[in-house]
């Protein structure tokens, strides 16, 4: 299934925030997926979640993040801490890729559709665990440098921590497993999750760059929570594209030794596509082919084990973001609701 939700979606220029995601790249994908379902004869039903939206409450909030943070969000800290979640001021005061007076709308109006979109993931979750086909796409998320007391990396409440806390607070779910594909490290889902057994976290992403280039001891002398260590990191260097499936495919045969979670939440971001357009993720450059194959083979790994996954966008900029996500929803789908043509056109 697909849940896709236009209401949550969030146009960053409507805040005057200069970050390159296309204002269209959800709307973009579903527009393609339904196209080409609909070619395959596939009546809506049959691949469009559509429930009822939720609310999250504050309580949902608090099982990940302090509750310092939590009132800066819920209460006047809100602007400040999003300036500083999408780095949106610069080392000398002034407004970095941020043009406030071109804003139309309030910070109070982001905040409102990040938690709707942060109920939505965990709506996937929901969706993965009772459908046949136990997999469910959320058409955004996948906010994983969220961390316990603050947001960065453009991530203000990390939507996949929350998402399984509150299925496990719910007894859905008592295990899950994280399989984090985007370009950067999972490093705020890495930090929460620490310690935690019933959470196992997989982050294949940049050797270096963003995250893993800010200074690992703050001014404090406390280590910088970006260097916690996922349970299975897979660095890739500039130039090692051809060893980036194989690491994978090694990376998810150790998960296979850690039993079967209840659930999966994939971070299915594109930022490591060769046409992306974030000038920081250019250390790794996936064709089309390789991440349409990166995805196939983590749907399949958790389809044939009957894993319920539920996947989120994460990261993808530029006005060509939208372009690896359209054949591996179309396989996904396809394979979920057991068809036999499985090939979709890269
Ligand atoms: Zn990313």
């Amino acid at each position: 299934m697909i849940l896709y939700d236009p209401e949550s979606h969030i146009s960053l220029r409507d805040y005057g925030i200069l970050i390159p995601v296309a204002p269209d790249r959800s709307a973009r994908v579903f527009s393609e997926i339904e196209t080409r379902l609909a070619a395959r004869g596939l009546a809506r039903d049959r691949w469009l979640a559509s429930p009822e939206p939720i609310e999250l409450s504050q309580d949902d909030i608090l099982r990940v993040h302090s509750p310092e943070y939590a009132r800066r969000l819920y209460g006047s800290g809100l602007e400040q801490a999003v300036l500083e979640a999408f780095e949106l001021i610069d080392d000398h005061g002034q407004p970095h890729r941020y043009a406030p007076e071109t804003a139309v709308r309030s910070m109070d109006e982001l905040f409102a559709s990040v938690l709707r979109w942060t109920a939505r993931s965990y709506q996937a979750g929901v969706e993965a665990l009772s459908n046949g086909g136990r997999f469910c796409y959320h058409l955004g998320g996948g906010a994983h440098h969220g961390h316990y007391t603050f947001g960065h990396g453009f991530c203000i409440v990390n939507d996949i921590v929350v998402s399984i806390r509150k299925l496990q607070a719910e007894h859905a779910v008592t295990t899950a497993w994280v399989i984090d594909l985007d370009a950067h490290k999972g490093d705020g889902t890495a930090a929460l999750t620490e310690g935690d057994e019933s959470v196992t976290t997989l982050s294949i992403h940049m050797a270096d760059g963003w995250p893993l280039d800010l200074p690992e001891v703050g001014p404090s002398g406390a280590p910088h929570p970006s260097y916690v260590a996922s349970d299975y990191d897979i660095p890739v260097a500039a130039g090692e594209e051809a060893e980036y499936l194989p690491r994978l495919e090694a990376g998810l045969a150790a998960l296979d030794g850690r039993g079967t979670p209840g659930v999966a939440y994939v971070v299915g971001g594109v930022d490591p596509y060769e046409h992306d357009g974030l000038p920081s993720t250019q250390s790794l450059r996936l064709t089309l082919e390789q991440l349409v194959a990166r995805d196939r083979m983590t749907f399949d790994f958790l389809h044939d084990r009957g894993i319920p996954q539920a996947w989120l966008m994460a990261g993808g900029y530029g006005e060509r973001a939208w372009e690896p996500y359209v054949p591996s929803i179309e396989y996904a789908v396809a394979r979920s609701l057991g068809l036999s043509d499985l090939n979709p056109s890269v």
